[in-house]
């Protein structure tokens, strides 16, 4: 969509050049997936967000299951958490490091997590994540991305709930950043060249 159709920070306004999910639109999509969640949760849920890009998603898909559970949907208590991953991308291994400790990943055993990421590029990060959860024995492990992208990059992983499937480009908003930038923006849209340098890390 262009841009002009929206409201866009003022600082935001040259460095996008579209419009890719308007603000409504993600909201519509995160309620649909709230229901969907709880209708098939067959237990308490630990509900994991991976910071701090799913901080959105994860904050927005909380408060639709709290509404749906009050208007007489399935009912499930919640329980919050949250994750830090960092992938290191220069190692072979390509292993990812979490800022949990074994020892807190121990409360883990026996529960029904639901990872909430905010996107699912190669997917690398996810298979490795979900490898080293499930050292844990929860007694299961389900993922909701809110975006995967269309990629020939992709390692097959699909998650069990998606938002939308993106295009291959570099998107930002709705807590996706560029560089730590364009996190406080509503909607999800395609960052510009110009946008890539003016929010470049400058050393
Ligand atoms: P993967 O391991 O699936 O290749 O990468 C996943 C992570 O890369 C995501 O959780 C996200 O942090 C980052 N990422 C991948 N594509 C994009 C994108 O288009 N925009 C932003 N902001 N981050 C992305
Ligand atoms: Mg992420
Ligand atoms: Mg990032």
């Amino acid at each position: 969509y262009s841009l002009d159709h929206f409201v866009i920070p003022d600082h935001y306004e040259t460095a996008l050049s579209s419009v890719l999910i308007p603000h409504g639109v993600i909201m519509d999509r995160v309620e649909k997936l709230a229901k969907l969640i709880v209708q098939e949760a067959t237990g308490p849920l630990v509900v994991c967000c991976v910071l701090k890009g799913g901080h959105q998603f994860f904050a927005d898909l909380v408060n639709y299951i709290k509404k749906n559970v009050t208007r007489g949907g399935n009912s499930v208590p919640l329980s919050l958490e949250f994750i830090k991953v960092k992938s290191y991308n220069n190692d072979v291994s390509g292993d990812v490091k979490l800022s949990l400790t074994d020892d807190e990943c121990k409360d883990f055993e026996g529960k029904n997590l639901l990872i909430v990421e905010d996107i699912i590029d190669t997917g690398k990060t996810m298979v490795q994540l979900l490898a080293k959860l499930k050292k844990f024995s929860p007694e299961s492990v389900k993922v909701a991305s809110l975006l995967i992208k269309k990629t020939p990059l992709s390692n097959g992983y699909i998650p069990d709930y998606v938002g939308f499937a993106i295009p291959n480009a570099f998107v930002v908003g709705y807590a996706l950043d560029y560089n730590e930038y364009f996190r406080d923006l509503d909607h999800i849209c395609v960052i510009s060249e110009h946008g890539k340098e003016k929010y470049a890390v400058k050393n």
